[in-house]
């Protein structure tokens, strides 16, 4: 297989205009995701900026950070825990309501994710506002986790989500 450029791995990121409603430019990352190089690129560039043992668990942030989360945590050979919309997850749960680029959210997480101190990183496929990150982020702490970093595929910097996430790594493959 042949290895992407990050222009390449960039063309396969698709813009929908006025998505999900007039003005905003939607990411839409299901060309890369679909593309098996453009897959194996995003996940193999998450999983080098770990040293292998340095994870415990990897977050996916529902929905399309799932579809991360599982191959980057089987190749550092962490668990995965999935932060879910409500009512989706059978157990206790924390919860954290948070603002969203376009309207707001709840996450859920189980009570019983994680062990104390476990090392975590958190995965989505787009930082926008950082509020969904930073909703994850104080779901992991709350359960008496660390983060150790949050990686997305693509940061709209514009949105400067980062200032959500005060002394937390971010670690994103693309920038727009
Ligand atoms: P935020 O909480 O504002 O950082 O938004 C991040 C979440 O919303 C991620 O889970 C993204 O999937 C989604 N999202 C927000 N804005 C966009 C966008 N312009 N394009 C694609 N996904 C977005």
């Amino acid at each position: 297989m042949t290895t992407l450029a990050d222009t390449d791995l960039a063309a396969l990121v698709r813009d929908v205009q006025d998505y999900p409603e007039p003005g905003i430019v939607f990411k839409d990352l299901t060309p890369l995701l679909a593309d098996p190089a453009g897959l194996k690129a995003a996940v193999d560039r998450i999983v080098a900026q770990h040293a292998p043992g340095s994870v415990d668990k990897v977050v996916g942030v529902e929905a399309r950070g799932f579809l991360l989360a599982s191959p980057v945590a089987y190749l550092l050979g962490a668990g995965v825990v999935p932060v879910r919309k409500p009512g989706k997850l059978p157990g206790p749960v924390h919860e954290r309501s948070y603002d969203l680029e376009y309207g707001s959210s709840t996450l859920e997480v189980h009570q019983d994710a994680f062990a104390p101190g476990d090392r975590v990183l958190v995965i989505d496929d787009v930082l926008a506002t950082g509020g969904t990150a930073a909703a994850t982020v104080h779901l992991v702490q709350h359960c008496g986790a660390t983060v150790i970093a949050v990686a997305v595929l693509l940061e709209l910097e514009f949105l400067d989500g980062r200032a959500a996430l005060p002394g937390i790594s971010v670690q994103a493959l693309l920038t727009a």
